[in-house]
């Protein structure tokens, strides 16, 4: 379980933003929550910037109290909303961010977002001195330096409840399903998925099969006995990869079912483990920022709190363990 670190402060600052940017993950609402409430708690003003970097750049920045949070931690998606802001890949632009907190007396800004989020917090600071952190929140956990981020344990439970139910129609008639989860370049979702859920086979980016390999696994299958077979698709680069091997197998006389899960993964209520990463981080970034630590994300490692600076998190991939892309095959024949 997550140790909660301590988390006393030495306050170098009195007013800190937050915002919510990229993709959506359920546990974003419990972090922002956590945030709010623990800078108020150090005497803080905190406020609220609405939709990510865009509603930066507009101006939409909120006091918020620990009223704005309540009833949110058993939400999913994010009451600040989210964007994509393609104006703050340009260096003026992020500069006119930065004059712009300033302005407002806000001195530090925490991002709750993906790698792409922080590359912007990141070069923000290098660039104008303004000091940022991060908080990981994305379903796809493909973010360097962490061994979790939000939302993902509620992706993959979500992927799980689907794979349970389609499992009941697969076993009542005979069937292969394959079911597509989330995961363009990695596939973390697909292979806890796939071990949790008991699948047949998975197919990640990091490990294609081909469609003889697959067939290989379904027949061997059979010989045991098997009527029916869960095949997990990461969706990979190019959405539809679950059709695609569909389209591959019919020519092999199968007749798959295709699921694709789609958005279902990123809504709904987070999990308790979510709740409780996003909790022990918020607070962590909010501790982190205001002792003066900053350009860095607040991460998990080996079940602790960890400071990784955005330096080493940007442009280096996080891998999928060969062991558990194993467990996931042994278990499944
Ligand atoms: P995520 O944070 O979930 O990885 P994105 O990659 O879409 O999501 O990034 C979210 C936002 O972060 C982008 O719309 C953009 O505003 C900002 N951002 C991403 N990459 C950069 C970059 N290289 N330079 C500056 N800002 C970036």
């Amino acid at each position: 379980m997550l140790t909660v670190p301590n988390l006393s402060v030495e306050k170098k600052y009195n007013s800190i933003a937050v915002l919510t940017s990229g993709g959506d993950a359920p546990g974003m609402n419990a972090a922002l929550r956590a945030v709010v409430r623990y800078g108020i708690a150090q005497g803080c003003e905190v406020y609220g910037v609405l939709k990510g970097y865009s509603g930066l750049l507009e101006g939409q920045i909120h006091p918020m109290n620990a009223s704005s949070v309540a009833n949110i931690i058993q939400r999913g998606g994010t009451i600040l909303k989210t964007d994509r802001c393609l104006p703050f890949y340009k260096k003026a632009v992020r500069q006119e961010a930065a004059n712009l907190l300033v302005r407002k007396g806000i001195e530090a800004l925490i991002v709750i977002g993906g790698d792409g989020s922080f590359t912007g917090a990141h070069l923000m600071e290098k660039e104008t001195g303004f000091p940022t952190i991060g908080v990981p929140g994305t379903i796809d956990n493909d973010i360097f330096g962490t061994d979790d981020t939000i939302g993902f344990d509620t992706a993959v439970n979500t992927a799980i409840d689907a794979i349970d139910r389609i499992r009941d129609t697969a076993s009542s008639h005979d069937r292969i399903f394959l079911v597509e989860v989330m995961g363009r370049s990695s596939g973390f979702i697909a292979i806890n998925t796939g071990i949790g859920g008991g699948a047949e086979t998975v197919i990640v980016p990091e490990q294609m099969e081909t469609i003889a390999s697959i067939c290989k696994t379904i027949e061997r299958g059979i010989r045991r006995g098997k009527s029916s077979s869960i095949i997990v698709v990461a969706e990979g680069p190019k959405p539809g990869l679950a059709q695609r091997v569909a389209d591959g197998l019919a020519k092999k006389n199968y007749n798959p079912k295709v699921c694709i899960l789609g958005h279902t993964q990123r809504g709904g209520q987070p999990t308790a483990s979510d709740r409780l990463l996003a909790s022990v981080l918020g607070a962590s970034a909010v501790a982190t920022i205001l002792s003066g630590t900053s350009n860095c994300m607040v991460g998990v490692q080996k079940n602790k709190v960890t400071l990784v600076p955005f330096k080493e998190i940007i442009g280096t991939k996080k891998h999928l363990s060969k062991e558990s892309m194993e467990l996931a095959r042994v278990l499944a024949t």
